[in-house]
């Protein structure tokens, strides 16, 4: 691959989330009984007329905004025409000549090194429908048709399937943080086609592409990418051309295969569809909308390790879910100290949630019950194997930490007194243990402050414990 560099561009449909369809109120479901969320628009009847989904737009807009397009105050929708039964108009409603987002950029970052890719442009489309092959016969499921979709075109600025992949998850990072789209790969929220070609090292002149239809894992698009490149590749070092092509990924065998050749391209008639207006916004809409987006990913990650100190790795994990990045905030700004608060949403609450299968709304404990619950191990009440059981009673079932400590009581035992009798008990039934240590055996204190901590039920001061029996223990020496 040294003497060829390649170039991919992705075209990446993305479900918006929505409650109804594109252009019809018929409501969008993933699941449930095929073709129960039909009407005469979506169905293409005739005399059924489209009303554009506000929402839709609305979102395809942030999309835009987020990643510094600008944003297409008037735009309108076209038909692509094609005869195919997941299509019962006969034509596909898309934005060909004048998309509602033009131009922006997607930052990547791939081995540490950070690299933008531009972004032509985004447009709005329906769905098609779902064709099911069933042994001999094939059905069309048109709860599907119809549905709102985003398409983003980017340039093609990335050199390699780690790259490509890279640009996958940091969209989709940023869609989910948006609530723009659930971005669930398994329901197809998030389709691919994927353009690639190769040229000699040292020419600027792009080669002859393929574009590789309808993907729709991460994984399968690396795979896919990996082949295809190497494909083109072999091609020209065997002196031949590479030709300018529709392919499929097959997934099993593991190669990608013709689909149709340029001479076969379908051309799909663009017009204006006369059906619909075109739509218009004004720019105090736009900023408005502009002001209801989220703080995304990358800069709360700059502001994790800025504010509150704390490491990359750290910042990386707490932002991944936008809900325990504000659970985060509220537990370090409560308790005021800001790694602990990060080693425990880290560690005790996605253990716990990921245990339980939850996410961070349902769990019991409020950050203010965890930044007590840390207090109380830093103040040395509790010992922190005692904390982490009441921060288990907590995730369940919520409540006060103080409470349930004086309810339990299990408050560490600090005083002199209590621990050196504990101590004198723990001697007396050790007598063999005392005398190796007496006798040298350094290893042997450790067992009998361990035995100590299970007389007291883990509530003994360790530190106290330890001090006492070296006291003691030598003493006798
Ligand atoms: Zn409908
Ligand atoms: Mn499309």
């Amino acid at each position: 691959m040294s003497d060829y560099i390649a170039s991919i561009g992705l075209e990446v449909h993305v479900q918006l989330k929505t409650r109804t369809k594109m252009f019809c109120a018929c409501p969008v479901l993933d699941e449930g009984e095929p073709n129960t969320a039909v009407c005469p628009v979506c169905l293409g009847l005739p005399g059924g007329l489209p009303v554009t989904n506000r929402e839709a737009i609305r979102k395809t807009v942030l999309v835009g905004l987020m990643i510094g397009s600008e944003i297409n105050l008037r735009s309108a929708f076209d038909r692509k025409s094609y005869f195919y039964p997941d299509m019962a108009k006969n034509y596909q409603i898309t934005q060909q000549f004048s998309p509602l987002c033009l131009g922006g950029v997607v930052e990547i970052n791939v081995n540490g090194q950070t690299k933008p890719i531009r972004v032509n442009h985004i447009h709005q489309e329906e769905d098609a429908a779902k064709i099911i092959h069933f042994e001999h016969s094939s059905g069309i499921d048109y709860n599907r048709g119809s549905l709102p979709l985003m398409e983003l075109v980017t340039e093609p600025d990335m050199s390699t399937p780690d790259e490509a992949m890279a640009f996958l998850l940091a969209l989709k990072e940023m869609l989910v943080y948006a609530g723009i789209s659930d971005c669930n790969l398994e329901m197809g929220h998030v389709r691919c086609d994927v353009n690639s070609s190769v040229r000699p090292v040292g020419t600027t002149e792009l080669g002859v592409k393929s574009e590789i239809k309808n993907m729709n894992t991460f994984r399968g698009i690396h795979r896919a990418l990996t082949y295809e490149l190497q494909r083109q590749i072999s091609v020209l070092r065997a002196g031949g051309v590479v030709e300018q092509e529709t392919r499929r990924w097959d997934d099993d065998a593991g190669v990608t295969l013709s689909m149709r050749s340029k001479e076969h391209a379908h051309d799909y008639r663009y017009f204006p569809d006369y059906d619909l207006p075109p739509v218009v916004l004004d720019a105090v809409t736009v900023e408005a909308w502009r002001a209801e987006l989220p703080e995304l990913p990358a800069a709360k990650r700059a502001r994790f390790m800025a504010d509150y100190g704390l490491p990359e790795y750290d910042a990386g994990v707490l932002v991944a879910d936008q809900d325990v990045a504000a659970y985060y905030e509220a537990v370090a700004q409560a308790s005021g100290n800001f790694k602990a608060a990060s080693n425990w949403v880290m560690g005790e609450v996605l253990r716990a949630l990921g245990e339980n299968n939850l996410v961070i709304g349902q769990a019991k404990i409020t950050p203010e019950a965890l930044a007590k619950l840390m207090g109380l191990v830093e103040a040395k009440t509790i010992n922190l194997t005692v904390a982490k059981d009441i921060f288990q009673i907590l995730f369940d079932k919520g409540g006060d930490p103080e409470a349930l400590v004086r309810e339990k009581g299990l408050a560490q035992v600090s005083d002199v007194g209590a621990i050196e009798q504990l101590v004198d008990e723990v001697i007396a039934a050790n007598a063999k243990v005392a005398d190796d240590y007496r006798g040298g055996k350094e290893a042997a204190l450790k067992f009998l402050v361990g035995q100590v901590m299970k007389l007291s039920r883990g509530k003994a001061n360790p530190q106290m414990a330890s001090d006492a029996l070296t006291r003691k223990l030598g003493g006798a020496i």
